[in-house]
């Protein structure tokens, strides 16, 4: 098996963060000299980079995995190599080889740089091997990608999460947090554009909280600051996620104000409304503090984007807990909203506290929140229909291009206009399909 190139493909759950670190593995994998198979069906080794975050995002990884590696063996009568890596198997480590039982390499969320070597010793070997790198804060200097997108690059800033919001598992699998230095994100950075990327996006749990691990001196706007000054006169948008409530200021504000490149987008997760809940979630602010945030957004650009993650059903949330959701959300009339329903999660302090709204509950709460949401969404989409908005391509799909505003609003613009992944251009917003607004190009851009 190790004469000829041993073919790889990373198939990958959950968030953005994970996409960003399959991307790095890619790169590591890529060096060590395997090649990325054309897709999964061909390739010889299947790496999964699982997620932790909900239980449903358990359960649908290994039945996820377990079929597609299934589907494989029966069409091609050959087992692919299965390595299973990230945020589960990090939690459920040896379990998870009762539950996957074909899986050949288990690793972590840590001491990425091993997998290669490990990788051509479990090949060569019958046994399963299993690692969990055990250092907590080495310094973040995961760097080299193989990018999925031609358009857009992410750009971790830091890894890991120090918040411990009672809910989530993110900070005991993924570690303290880690801030990337200074002089690599600007180098990484220069090495983006060079490769002809349009839209970087910055990444972390908590990005307003960039180098407080690094020093008191190294801030996110000191970092914002940077960027600006170099790449400020550069054709590209600049994102970043996410943005946590109780450490998201006025100052990072005024730097996208500022600034050129900056987009006006604000992933700003609310979780509930209720300032009790606020509490037990230990998010560290209460609905006031989020609407003074949202109004400063709101009233410091024509165009803001607030995007948000809201959990309904947290242990004891009562209706009236609930309608305090519902309130927030009429009022800050978010853009963009990813809604779940609370789900107990193992080692967290939540845990502790009796899972006690019923499912049936959740789901209602979900549902009126749903639909809460999409009216404010074709309200807002409605008054917008006529006006003119510049957008960037972000790839092809069926018989549409899909663009988006700096605000982060989807448009489609049909295919007979003449364009690519990475133009910028300005479009009539004109139509609303469902939920889809179409929009038709006026001006050509770059
Ligand atoms: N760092 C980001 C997101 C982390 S996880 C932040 O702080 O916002 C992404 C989202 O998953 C969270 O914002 C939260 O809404 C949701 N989530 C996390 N743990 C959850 C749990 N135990 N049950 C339900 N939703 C959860
Ligand atoms: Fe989880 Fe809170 Fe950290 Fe986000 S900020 S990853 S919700 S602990």
């Amino acid at each position: 098996m190790m004469s000829r190139n041993i073919s790889f493909r990373i198939i990958t759950f959950g968030c953005q963060m994970n996409k960003s670190r399959s991307e790095h593995l890619s790169y590591l994998l890529s060096r060590s000299g395997f090649v990325v198979a054309p897709t999964p069906e061909e390739a010889d080794i299947l790496v999964f980079n699982t997620c932790a975050v909900r239980e449903h995002a358990v359960e649908r990884a290994t039945n996820a995995i377990n079929q597609m590696v299934e589907n494989i063996v029966s069409q091609r009568g050959k087992v692919p190599v299965v390595v299973i890596c990230g945020c589960m198997s990090e939690l459920i480590r040896g379990k998870l080889l009762q539950k996957m039982p074909l899986v050949k390499l288990l690793a972590g969320t840590r001491r990425w740089d091993m997998i290669p070597s490990l990788l051509r010793e479990a090949l060569d070997k019958e046994e399963k091997i299993c690692f969990f790198g055990e250092e907590e804060n080495t310094p973040f200097l995961e760097n080299g990608y193989i990018r999925e997108s031609r358009t857009f690059a992410y750009l971790p800033i830091t890894y890991g999460c120090d918040n411990f919001c009672s809910y989530c598992v993110v900070p005991y699998v993924t570690g303290r947090q880690r801030s990337k230095p200074e002089d690599l994100v600007l180098r990484e950075l220069g090495d983006i554009l060079e490769e002809g990327f349009r839209e970087i996006v910055l990444l972390g749990q908590n990005v307003n909280s960039y180098g407080k691990d690094l020093g008191v001196e190294f801030t996110f706007e000191r970092l914002l600051g940077h960027i600006e000054r170099v790449f400020g006169q550069e054709k590209i948008w600049v994102q970043f996620i996410t943005s946590h409530p109780r450490d998201m200021r006025k100052s990072i504000i005024e730097k996208v104000q500022e600034s050129n490149i900056l987009c006006p987008y604000f992933h700003l997760p609310l979780q509930a409304g209720s300032d009790r809940i606020l509490a037990l979630m230990n998010r560290g602010y209460t609905q006031r503090d989020y609407l003074e945030m949202a109004d400063l957004i709101r009233n410091g650009f024509s165009d803001a984007g607030i995007g948000t993650d809201i959990i309904v059903g947290f242990p004891g949330e009562t209706e009236k807990d609930f309608q305090e959701t519902l309130k927030v959300v009429e009022q800050v009339q978010f853009d963009v909203a990813y809604t779940y329903m609370y789900s107990p999660r193992p080692l967290t302090a939540s845990s502790r506290l009796q899972d006690d709204v019923p499912q049936r509950i959740k789901e209602e709460r979900l549902k009126t929140l749903n639909t809460l949401l999409r009216e404010i969404h074709l309200r807002k989409v409605e008054k917008r229909i006529g006006t003119v908005v510049e957008v960037l391509v972000e790839k092809e799909e069926d018989s549409y291009y899909v663009a988006h505003t700096r605000s982060n609003l989807r448009v489609y613009v049909r295919k007979k206009e003449d364009l690519r992944p990475g133009n910028q251009v300005m479009v009539r917003l004109q139509s609303l399909r469902g939920t889809k607004i179409e929009g038709k190009v006026v001006a050509a851009g770059t």
